[in-house]
């Protein structure tokens, strides 16, 4: 069998890497004991998610470990499950847990960016969810202060309409990371990587909100781990290539202007907007055209459907192609 977690080989349910990560060390089955939401049960599970906003079809509850089991809860949560969404707008929506938890651990595994951590799990009638575990909650109660960029940027429904968080672009992002994080050359690295990242891997969904940062115990803010990292483009695939703009005025550029796409170019001058050493970004590029066969092992390895890894692929392979022009 492969762990739930990471892939690695394994007798049962999760590797001890795995549960050291998410669950303190414990064995916790991969099964959860209870069923997903239906119809009638929808409303009960609601109670769970209140203290999230829930984006777009993606609902997501409150899960805390008590004694050996994860159970749902109303306050205290530890960790969030998203299940199969009941929409029914969208393509392949019942691939989203093993997609999202694919993303997640090839930009883990292959990529080094570091991410919340995250499993598969399942509910008792075999149904997948995808589970993670909170990282703004410290290990002895209380919770770490975080902001998404929307907040940072000051932007919401109020000042900037219904689509506030897809408003901007990733060079604003690095400019409010210089703005408020202290260690800001070591972050604004991290976001060209994950702008990057959510380019090859077709996350279109990257907006404003699905960045944060994080206070430390000392007070000073650094970029939160990644979170909702999926290839969004399996489920509306006629979405942009990018939820946010790489800077102001990028479709004017010329690479963008002749191919209708993102090249090499684009992304070197959003490093260049954000005072990334030039040798730096073109490293950071580099990576993601020389661990290309890394990606494709990962994909194969996964839990997504034969029929999935074939579109997942093909969407990476095209990125990874315009990339390389
Ligand atoms: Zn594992």
């Amino acid at each position: 069998m492969k762990c739930f977690g990471c892939y690695k080989k394994v007798k049962e349910g999760y590797c001890l890497d795995c549960r050291k990560l998410l669950f303190n060390g414990l064995r916790i089955s991969h099964i959860l004991p209870f069923d997903p939401p239906n119809n009638e049960t929808l409303a009960e599970f609601q109670s769970y998610s209140q203290r999230f906003s829930i984006s777009g079809v993606q609902l997501k509850y409150s899960l805390k470990l008590k004694q050996n089991e994860l159970v749902l809860t109303g306050s205290g949560g530890q960790y969030i499950i998203k299940p199969i969404p009941l929409a029914k707008q969208f393509a392949y929506l019942d691939a989203i847990p093993e997609n999202e938890h694919l993303t997640m651990q090839i930009a883990r595994q292959v990529f080094k960016i570091p991410v919340a951590a995250n499993s598969l799990i399942y509910f008792k009638d075999g149904s997948p969810a995808y589970l993670t575990k909170r990282f703004d909650v410290r290990p002895n109660g209380g919770k770490f202060q975080q902001e998404d960029f929307a907040q940072l940027a000051g932007k919401s429904s109020d000042t900037h309409g219904e689509h506030f968080k897809y408003s901007g672009s990733y060079a604003d992002i690095g400019k409010l990371i210089q703005q408020f994080v202290p260690a800001s050359v070591i972050a604004t690295e991290r976001l060209f990587t994950l702008v990057i990242f959510n380019y090859v891997l077709s996350n279109g969904d990257a907006h404003l909100k699905n960045f944060s940062l994080i206070r430390n115990d000392e007070g000073e803010y650094q970029l939160s781990p990644a979170y909702d990292l999926l290839c969004s483009i399996i489920h509306s695939p006629g979405e942009s290539d990018t939820a946010l703009q790489l800077y102001e005025k990028d479709h004017d550029a010329p690479f963008y202007s002749k191919y209708g796409y993102y090249g090499r170019m684009d992304f070197l001058e959003l490093a260049k907007q954000i005072d990334i050493i030039p040798l730096r970004a073109e490293r950071i590029f580099q990576q993601f055209i020389s661990k290309k066969d890394n990606v494709i092992k990962m994909i194969e390895e996964s839990f997504l459907r034969d029929e999935l890894k074939a579109i997942y692929l093909k969407n990476f392979q095209d990125k990874i192609g315009r990339l390389a022009s």
